[in-house]
């Protein structure tokens, strides 16, 4: 159950975390010390599933290769997916590029200056929209991200699943009680972001040195390990896939994935749901039996991917398959292609293997399974 009431304002709650960070908080992450919407917006999105340590890469990347509003929106689709592949989500990606097109086309390139205009933006959510409002323009938005549902929950002591409505409506009406004035909206939006990433964490929350533990009720309740409440888990479902690698001439045989749905948009192996299927393609394709190698496993936030790959060795003279959206990408090319991150660590490996180590190790194409984000 929520609590019962929701806490007044607490100037003391924002006095001190302002305060805290000033000493403790970070101060130096690349899309910091800014007021350039595109640069927070940018940020915030690459941020929405991603860790800083990853982002922070990327974040520059992207701006040497997008360096404003419009190069964004000018750019193909493509070429985002390609500056973007490998930090998942892909559908963030997409809807960053329609959101550039949008503030390009009818904003002239300016972002609008209020988190209530800000949300009518492609991909851009409340809490989004209040950080770059807050960052931006100084605007009295509340932000609640996973950091800081995680924050008020303790701290107000807010029990139940965050995801249930009305445990969201009551962490809503905690966020916006706690804010400061607008003058510290910058640093307050940064600090609670900090607190929940550096001190509330998740697992073994670091009382000891927060800056609001003298009335966070999680703390003195001896509750910081039940709050925030979780719903109810069930296991992943799994779908399997058959991959089909198909070598020629120092180049792998790839397909343009449909625009919506896992790795939309990206480039991917033909996919097969069955071993038969996938045999019958090689047979179309003029080849033998594709070798077999090692499955892997990729976790989806709703499903576990178990995709077994199927290496086949075309000879060189044979013509290039005359399918829409297909293409042979060269395996020097694929750390600079817009692969999904699983697909990328499998080619690696068969590039490898196929240079020649091979020779030495036939196992170098048959690691384990990979593990981790699209
Ligand atoms: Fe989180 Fe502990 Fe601070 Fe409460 S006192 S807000 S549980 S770190």
């Amino acid at each position: 159950m929520a609590s019962a009431a929701v806490a007044a304002g607490s100037p003391d709650f924002a006095r001190a975390l302002l305060a805290w960070q000033r000493k403790h908080g970070r101060h130096d992450l690349p899309w910091q010390n800014t007021r350039d919407p595109y640069r927070v917006w940018l940020s915030e999105i690459m941020l929405q599933q991603t860790q800083v340590a990853t982002v922070i890469g990327y974040y520059e990347r992207f701006l040497q290769r997008f360096p404003d509003i419009h190069a964004l929106a000018a750019a193909p689709l493509e070429a985002v997916l390609e500056a973007w592949a490998g930090l998942g989500y892909y559908s963030r990606a997409r809807m960053a590029h329609r959101c550039a097109q949008a503030v390009a086309g009818a904003g002239g390139g300016a972002f609008p200056a209020s988190a209530a205009a800000l949300e009518q933006l492609p991909g851009i959510g409340p809490s989004t929209a209040a950080a770059i409002a807050a960052f931006c323009f100084g605007e009295r938005a509340a932000i609640l991200d996973a950091n800081v549902k995680r924050v008020l929950s303790r701290h107000r002591a807010v029990a139940g699943d965050p995801k249930r409505p009305d445990v969201l409506a009551e962490l809503w009406q905690h966020a916006r009680a706690l804010l400061p004035p607008a003058r510290a909206m910058g640093r307050y939006t940064q600090a609670i972001m900090d607190l929940g990433a550096t001190v509330c964490t998740r697992t073994r929350p670091r009382c000891d040195a927060c800056p609001v533990r003298a009335d966070c009720q999680a703390r003195l309740q001896g509750r910081t390990a039940e709050l925030p409440g979780r719903g109810t888990t069930t296991p992943r479902p799994v779908r399997a896939a058959h991959l089909l690698v198909a070598l020629r001439n120092q180049a792998v045989l790839l397909e343009e994935r449909a625009p919506s749905g896992i790795w939309g948009g990206l480039l991917g192996l033909p996919e097969f749901a069955s071993p038969a299927q996938l045999h019958a393609a090689a047979l179309a394709l003029g080849a033998g039996e594709p070798d077999r190698l090692d499955e892997r496993r990729h976790g989806f936030t709703h499903f576990t991917l178990l995709f077994t790959p199927h290496l086949l060795r075309l000879p060189q003279q044979l013509p290039t398959p005359d399918a829409p959206g297909r293409r042979w990408l060269p395996l020097a090319q694929i750390e600079s292609a817009a692969l999904p991150a699983p697909l990328r660590v499998l080619l690696r490996d068969v590039r490898d293997a196929h240079a020649g180590r091979a020779q030495h190790d036939p196992a170098a194409a048959r690691r384990p399974p990979a593990r981790g984000r699209a």
